[in-house]
C-alpha cells in the first residue's frame, strides 16, 4: 500500500491561511500595529540569501512586515551583537531571525545567544532550548519544531514509539531528539561517531534524518512500517534528501516529501511563532 505522504507544503499554505486571519484581528484590535519579524542576513552567500528573502515573503503573504538588516562579510562579532541589541530594544520588532550560518570570524552562539528570549522565534538561544527540553514554554527550533506540527497534524502516533534521529547539530538534530522524547518516544541519537547506524535506523519506528549528506540513509536498513522523516535537501545532488526516499514510497506507512516535506514547515514554524510574539506582546 502507498504510504501516506506527509505533505508540508499543504499544511504551511493552510496555516498561513489561518495567521492571515490572526494577523488581520491583531491589527483590528490595536489600531493597525503589525507583526514585524526582523531578519539579519549577514555576507554574501547566495543560498543564505534566498531563504532570507523567502522568509520575508512569508511574512507578507499573511499581512505582516518584515524589517530586513543586511551586514557585511566583514562583520565582528561585536557589531552583529550591537545590532542584535538595538533590535531586542526596538518595541516594533516582534521576533528576530539571525540567518545560519555567518562568516567564520563571527562567534554565531554568542550572537544566537544575545537574542532576546522574547523575541526568539527561531528558537536558537541556549535558555530557549533548555526550556523547551525541560518542558517550559518557548519557541521551537524552527525546523524540528515544524517537523513537530506536521506530525501531529497527521496525528502520528508517538508515545512509545522508537524514534531515531540521525544527526545531533544545534538547531535540528539536539532539539528535535528532546522534542521527540517529551512527546514520550523512546529517542536514540546517532551521529558521525556512530559505529552501528544501519542496525539502529533498522529498530526505528519514526526515522528523522538530519545528517547533511545526500541519501546518506539507505532505504534498506528500514523497515516497512515506518515513520520517515527528512529534513534534507540537496538541490545540486539530484534533490534528493538525506534519506533514499524513491524505495520506501510503497512500503513505509508515511514519509515526508523532498521537497515539499519539512522545509515549507520551517519558515512556516518562524512566521507562526513570530505572530505569537506578536500576539503576547499587543495583546498581553
Ligand atoms: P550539520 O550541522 O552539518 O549536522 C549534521 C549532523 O549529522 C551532525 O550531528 C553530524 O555528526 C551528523 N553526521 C554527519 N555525518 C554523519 C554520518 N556519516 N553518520 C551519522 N551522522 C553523521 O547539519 P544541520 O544543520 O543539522 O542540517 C542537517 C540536514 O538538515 C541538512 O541536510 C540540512 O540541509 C537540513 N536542514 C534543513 C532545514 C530546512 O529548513 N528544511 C533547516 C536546517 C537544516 P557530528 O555531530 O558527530 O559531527
Amino acid at each position: 500500500m502507498a504510504a501516506q505522504v506527509l505533505d508540508g507544503k499543504a499544511l504551511a499554505q493552510k496555516t498561513e491561511l489561518e495567521l492571515s486571519e490572526r494577523v488581520a484581528r491583531l491589527k483590528e484590535r490595536s489600531g493597525g500595529q503589525t507583526p514585524i519579524l526582523a531578519t539579519i542576513l549577514v555576507g554574501d552567500d547566495p543560498a543564505s540569501a534566498t531563504y532570507v528573502r523567502m522568509k520575508g515573503n512569508a511574512c507578507q503573504r499573511v499581512g505582516m512586515d518584515s524589517l530586513k538588516v543586511e551586514l557585511p562579510s566583514s562583520t565582528t562579532t561585536e557589531q552583529l551583537m550591537a545590532k542584535i541589541h538595538e533590535l531586542n530594544a526596538d518595541a516594533n520588532v516582534h521576533g528576530i531571525l539571525l540567518q545560519h550560518p555567518v562568516p567564520h570570524q563571527i562567534d554565531e552562539a554568542a550572537c544566537f545567544n544575545a537574542i532576546d528570549i522574547a523575541k526568539d522565534v527561531d528558537g536558537v538561544t541556549h535558555l530557549g532550548f533548555g526550556r523547551m527540553a525541560m518542558g517550559l514554554p518557548a519557541y521551537g527550533s524552527a525546523t524540528p519544531k515544524g517537523i513537530m506540527r506536521l506530525l501531529d497534524a497527521y496525528e502520528i502516533p508517538l508515545r512509545g514509539k522508537h524514534a531515531v534521529v540521525v544527526g545531533r547539530s544545534p538547531i535540528l538534530g539536539k532539539p528535535m531528539a528532546m522534542m521527540l522524547l517529551n512527546a514520550n518516544a523512546t529517542v536514540t541519537i546517532c551521529h558521525s561517531h556512530t559505529t552501528n547506524l544501519a542496525e539502529i535506523v533498522r529498530q526505528a519506528d519514526v526515522i528523522v534524518g538530519a545528517v547533511g549528506r545526500p541519501e546518506l540513509i539507505k532505504a534498506d536498513w528500514i523497515r516497512d512500517d515506518a515513520v520517515v522523516v527528512d529534513a534534507g535537501f540537496h538541490p545540486d545532488e539530484g534533490r534528493v534528501g538525506d534519506i533514499e526516499l524513491e524505495p520506501l514510497k510503497q512500503r513505509v506507512s508515511a514519509y515526508t516529501p523532498v521537497p515539499g516535506g519539512v522545509g515549507p514547515m520551517t519558515i512556516n514554524t518562524l512566521i507562526y511563532q513570530t505572530v505569537e510574539s506578536a500576539e503576547k506582546k499587543i495583546l498581553g
